[in-house]
């Protein structure tokens, strides 16, 4: 069953700003299906029209606002399918519509609506609850972040004579960031960019913090994880007074 759904926060939601805009767009729709040729989903399931960009629209946020944000928990199960399953907010159909209707940011106000109640995706759950403990999606410490660069920088260092991961130098010309995949998964990455920026004679460092530059609270709906995530990379830049951040994803 879960827990009752705060149908007061989700029209607080649907009357923020942008409102009108969404709702206009709602009833300019003319349901051509212009836009459908252009979603990969649409194509890749024989042209299903419940993959069209504009029925999926209509059954989340449509639904919602024609509710007047009075909706069930099984309804949001039933968005979270949609927002999420069927559709990766590409935003390649809102180039297509010709009135210039923005379904991709429709189906993103759908998630954040679902995040209000959370009904997210399980794994994009958890990497916003890793972002809040240790500022990366992995959950990776400070401490084994620190490590893995030393440890690349000396395995690279024994084929490149000189070469050094810098870390927290002050007034760089390049701050680099990562996934934080790579230093889970493919630390051999970070030695290959430090290769790279050797080879180049570039003046680069990393940081100690804000070094991921994933977000997936964007990806959740969850702005207010959204907006932490940022922060803590610009916060680097900042303190580090780099003069450019470099981002790989
Ligand atoms: S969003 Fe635009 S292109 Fe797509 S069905 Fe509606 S009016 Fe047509
Ligand atoms: S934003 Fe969603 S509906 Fe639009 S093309 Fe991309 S996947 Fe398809």
């Amino acid at each position: 069953m879960g827990e009752p759904v705060n149908t007061e926060v989700i029209k607080e939601r649907l009357d923020a700003a942008k409102s009108a805009r969404m709702k206009m767009w709602l009833e300019l729709c003319a349901h051509c299906g212009l836009c459908a040729e252009s979603c990969f989903f649409y194509l890749a399931h024989d042209k299903d029209p419940t993959y069209m960009p504009s029925y999926k629209v209509i059954k989340t946020l449509g639904e919602m606002y024609k509710k007047k944000g009075k909706v069930s928990r099984e309804f949001l199960e039933e968005t979270l399918d949609i927002a999420w399953g069927k559709c990766t907010v590409c935003r390649r159909c809102s180039q297509f519509c010709p009135f210039g209707i923005d379904m991709a940011l429709m189906i993103s106000t759908a998630r954040g609506i679902c995040n209000t109640q959370g009904v997210v995706p399980e794994g994009l759950q958890k990497a916003v609850a890793n972002y809040w403990a240790e500022g990366n999606q992995m959950a990776m410490t400070k401490e084994d972040w620190l490590e893995t660069c030393t440890w690349m920088e000396s395995e690279t260092g024994e084929e490149i004579a000189g070469l050094k991961i810098p870390m927290d130098k002050e007034g760089a010309n390049i701050m680099y960031t990562v996934n934080a995949r790579e230093p889970m998964y493919y630390p051999q990455d970070i030695g290959m960019a430090a290769t790279i920026f050797h080879i180049a004679g570039e003046d680069w460092t990393m940081s100690s913090e804000g070094w991921d530059d994933t977000n997936l609270a964007m990806f959740a709906g969850d702005t207010k994880c959204m907006t932490h995530v940022v922060k803590q990379t610009y916060d680097a830049a900042i303190r580090l007074k780099a003069k450019n951040i470099a981002i790989t994803e």
